[in-house]
């Protein structure tokens, strides 16, 4: 694991430690008052050999957008990208060599200051740890639209990748697990009308041919680096691409229709992910997942990107030091 820590207004160096438990005093800050972010990064095997992570540079930017945020401190380039390169070199022999597989990366920041007080801390620790990982879904998702319970609203927290959010998704997560859903997916926090996201993933939907996700102009909604991507990959495509305000009402009308054809999710953890049931209310929207040609096609190109047999034009991928 890589360990920094940060103190008087500075990051110290970074170190790669053999990995274990850490020790706190039980008045750290991160327990009683969440100051906690984190990324999620996959690293892959590619064709010929060498390991390539996915996007980090958007990873650095969400995170540093995120401490923002959270009145934490940024960190170095060097430390998150050339810690990650530097771990994952030593690390190589356990990047897998199997289809879906890969490394996930896992950079972490918390505030270490040992004071019960609400204030930003003065210390923390940036870290990151590593886990080989094989698929996340197994099968089609059976998504419920979550009407009670909230994810985020304008104003708050919901763009930043901050422990809170998840603990928040939790309770709700369970609810509809024990209904039989795999995930939920947000609505708006005022309305409960338009479409946000889905767990750890984005939402894209084909409605009369086109290409539709949720906009982020809400600040509600995590700024997806797998997002980013399949909308350049789906342009780069020919498809029409559309990031906008999505009302249920419209999905619930493009599946009476049969203009509603495919929905998936999108993600590091999940890749692309297929939803064969939406839940509604009492509308069940159910969708033909052997028919969802463009969720297939983005899908097989994006894997051909990151395993190296396909031309890596957007530049996606970058190598370790292995
Ligand atoms: N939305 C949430 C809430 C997430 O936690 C994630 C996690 O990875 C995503 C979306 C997908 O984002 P990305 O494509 O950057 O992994």
């Amino acid at each position: 694991m890589l360990i920094a820590a940060y103190k008087d207004g500075a990051w110290g160096d970074a170190e790669i430690l053999p990995y274990g438990p850490l020790h706190f005093d039980p008045s750290m800050t991160t327990l009683h008052y969440g100051q906690s972010i984190f990324e999620g990064i996959k690293a892959f095997r590619m064709k010929d050999g060498s390991a390539a992570i996915f996007r980090p540079y958007e990873n650095l930017k969400r995170f540093n957008k995120s401490a923002h945020r959270m009145a934490m401190p940024d960190v170095p380039e060097f430390h998150f990208i050339e810690g990650m390169k530097q771990l994952l070199a030593l690390e190589d022999k356990w990047i897998p060599n199997a289809e879906e597989h890969s490394m996930y990366i896992r950079p972490f920041m918390f505030g270490t200051d040992e004071v019960i007080g609400v204030a930003p801390s003065s210390t923390y620790y940036f870290m990151i740890i590593l886990s080989p990982v094989g698929p996340y879904f197994s099968k089609p998702l059976k998504i419920y639209v979550e009407e009670q319970f909230v994810r985020a609203a304008p104003g708050g927290v919901g763009y930043a990748k901050t422990a809170g959010n998840y603990a928040a998704s939790l309770y709700p997560a369970k609810l509809a697990r024990e209904k039989g859903f795999d995930q939920i997916l947000w609505m708006d926090a005022k309305e409960h009308k338009y479409v946000e996201e889905c767990g750890a993933m984005n939402v894209f939907f084909v409605l009369d041919g086109k290409l539709i996700t949720p906009s982020l102009n809400a600040g509600t909604i995590l700024d997806d680096i797998t997002r980013k991507s399949v909308i350049d990959l789906a342009k780069s495509l020919g498809k029409t691409v559309e990031e906008r305000d999505i009302l249920i009402d419209e999905l619930v009308e493009g599946h009476k229709k049969g203009t509603f054809t495919e929905a998936f999710g999108a993600g590091t953890a999940v890749t692309v992910s297929k939803i064969e049931v939406l839940q509604y209310k009492d509308v069940r929207i159910s969708l033909d997942v052997s028919k969802m040609s463009m969720a297939d096609e983005l899908k097989q190109k994006m894997a051909a990107i990151k395993d190296g047999s396909a031309v890596d034009a957007f530049g996606w991928m970058v190598k370790t030091n292995a």
